[in-house]
């Protein structure tokens, strides 16, 4: 019985990447020739680069090694989109043409010997193969904080992020079509993937030093993409608006007594005790009128992202299905 040997795609987003792109290139492919001549992919697999608006020499090393290598190929943005829009216009293109893709970054920071490992979960029968840096001492002690700090906050808002794992994962074809249905335009992959479900493993890798040019990702961008991350997945600072407003009226509450008291014994001058108790009750009362609007709007974000209430593993009906087609 011959089987199948499954398509692999990598994606690779680039943004001013000539520096490392000619090494990355030779990288991958050392890789994929190996998973070729091991029998664990088919020949016909790919190296889909996404050129992301690069203002450098990027997409021209691209299109001339798609012309050179039988492994690249070459998608340009109209625009730089950022990391995340292009990484899913990788994911997005190469799913109707590969069983299993691979994101990587370009830089040659995440260990591509590792996907070798990945491909031997994905026989295995993973969907969603997570790389995970075994330690993060090549990062500056400030990025290494910051990113602890975010998995934290992150965690106690109730979104479930695989610590230390960037955007250098396995995705099987089913875990693709899934992704694809997931229509939000802030995207945040890394937060979507553990909702997709299915068999989910880690693997871990050392992760490098950049290979060559400069980080992509300034402080300015970091902020951004943090909070993009925790205003794309949870409701909850806007219901902390209305936390606030209730402890400002109860707050309010103790300030009435207290001012109260002191008017009666003639501790004040007057006017401030109706001032205090305004200031306080109606502040305590608007915080919680924006919390209500705030929870309105909490919901209606949630169903504008149009997410799938569910995904199907196995049906029954389709093994059924597939028993009377090959009888
Ligand atoms: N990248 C991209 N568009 C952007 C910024 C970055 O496609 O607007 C790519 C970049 O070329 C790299 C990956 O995303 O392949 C990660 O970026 P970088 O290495 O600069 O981030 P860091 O590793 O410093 O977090
Ligand atoms: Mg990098």
């Amino acid at each position: 019985m011959s089987v199948e040997l499954p398509v692999l795609t990598i994606v690779v987003p680039c943004y001013n990447e000539e520096q490392v792109l000619h090494e990355t290139i030779k990288e991958l492919t050392r890789i994929m020739n190996e998973l070729i001549a091991s029998g664990k992919i088919t020949i016909g697999s790919h190296l889909l680069f996404v050129d992301d608006g690069s203002k450098d020499r990027t997409w021209n090393i691209i299109e001339e090694q798609s012309m050179l290598s039988p492994f690249v190929e070459g998608l340009k943005l109209s625009r730089n989109f950022g990391h995340q829009g292009a990484l899913i216009a990788g994911l997005e293109a190469s799913r109707a043409y590969s069983d299993c893709v691979v994101s990587i970054d370009a830089d040659l920071q995440d260990d591509v010997d590792a996907i070798i490992e990945f491909m031997d979960k994905y026989h295995e029968g993973y969907d969603v193969v997570y790389g995970v840096r075994d330690k993060r001492d090549t990062d500056t002690a400030f990025k290494r904080t910051t990113a602890l700090t975010f998995y934290r906050l992150m965690g106690k808002l109730g979104v479930n992020l695989v610590p230390n794992h960037a955007d250098f994962r396995l995705l099987s074809k089913r875990a693709l079509n899934e992704l694809a249905k997931y229509q939000e335009e802030n995207l945040f992959i890394r937060g979507i993937i553990p909702l997709l479900g299915f068999k989910q493993t880690n693997v871990y890798y050392n992760r490098k030093e950049r290979f060559a040019g400069e980080s992509k990702y300034p402080l300015k961008k970091m902020l951004s993409f943090a909070l993009d991350g925790i205003t794309s997945f949870s409701v909850v600072p806007i219901k902390l608006v209305t936390v606030i407003g209730s402890l400002m009226v109860a707050l309010g509450v103790g300030i009435t007594i207290y001012s109260l008291f002191a008017w009666l014994f003639n501790h004040t001058i007057s006017g401030w005790t109706s001032l205090i108790v305004s200031i306080w009750f109606v502040g305590g009362m608007q915080l919680i009128a924006i919390g209500v609007i705030g929870e309105y709007l909490g919901k209606i974000f949630k169903e504008t992202k149009h997410r799938p209430r569910y995904t199907i593993a196995v049906n029954t009906q389709d093994q059924l299905q597939a028993n009377t087609n090959a009888q």
